[in-house]
């Protein structure tokens, strides 16, 4: 099956919820003010798609004045991400794939900046920057972009690195980025945890097709709190385990963290 890092994270989060919303595609509602602030950040997307193909953004930055700050912050360095053509080659809503396990792991890179001897894989977000920048270390997506990346081209690791952009919703707020630099160890440790996932993986879809066993429940019952599925799954109102107060692994803790750079 094909899997991207959102699927890997919902699989880490709780077995079940993988079977729900991957497997069997049952929805989850988005209202309100989560589904305003996902049109806007799909509109922000689509206007940095428009950019860097050299379309005409104006019909969408003039939509939201939100919309033409994160924009007009963005093109402020445009030298260094809309390079001109022979410096390096620019991509936006990039695909990558790596075959692995009987699965098609699955990258969409926001924007990717390729140059000869280093690459920069970026990615768009647009709410605050978190406050814990070690659990954006630790996501998927920071793992397995440069892994995807490295699997299917000539760059070595310590040349890739993640840049996420993040845009908030103040008109004061200005842009902010962070920066993770991969390496050859974060590669290796990508490699052993998509590998122990995917082996569990297998086992569960095995038990699902032959037997209709279900995924198992998280044991960490404060996840279910906010999951639609606590009905379904029986955990509404559950009381907290001690393992739900326990502190996330630091496993990830190789991959250097380069900057933190607030923009003027
Ligand atoms: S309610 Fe809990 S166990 Fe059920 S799918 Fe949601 S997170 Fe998983």
């Amino acid at each position: 099956m094909k899997l991207s890092q959102g699927n890997l994270t919902i699989l880490d989060s709780c077995p079940r919820l993988f079977q729900h919303t991957v497997l069997e595609q049952l929805a989850v509602p988005q209202l309100g003010e989560s589904w305003e602030k996902m049109q806007l950040g799909s509109q922000f997307h689509q206007l940095m798609q428009q950019r860097s193909q050299q379309l005409p953004i104006e019909a969408i930055a003039a939509t939201d004045p939100d919309l033409r700050r994160w924009f007009e912050a963005v093109d402020a360095q445009s030298a260094d991400l809309f390079p001109d053509a022979g410096e390096a080659w620019t991509d936006s809503e990039h695909v990558r794939t790596m075959d692995w396990m009987g699965h098609t792991i699955v990258g969409v890179y926001d924007y990717v900046v390729l140059r000869s001897d280093s690459a920069q894989i970026l990615d768009w977000k647009t709410h605050a920057k978190p406050l814990d920048s070690r659990q954006l270390r630790q996501s998927w997506q920071s793992r397995l972009y440069p892994l995807l990346l490295v699997s299917s081209s000539n760059y070595s690791p310590d040349t890739i690195e993640m840049r996420y952009w993040f845009f908030q919703g103040s008109d004061e707020a200005q842009p902010q980025m962070l920066r993770f630099k991969s390496s050859a160890a974060a590669i290796a440790e990508t490699t052993t945890a998509l590998t122990q996932r995917l082996t569990a993986l297998n086992l569960w879809l095995k038990a699902y097709e032959l037997t209709g066993e279900s995924f198992p429940q998280t044991e960490t019952r404060q996840t279910c709190a906010t999951c639609s599925f606590a009905v379904r799954c029986d955990r509404v109102n559950t009381p907290l385990m001690e393992s739900d107060l326990m502190p996330l692994g630091t496993a990830w803790d190789s991959i250097a963290e380069v900057a933190l750079t607030k923009f003027p």
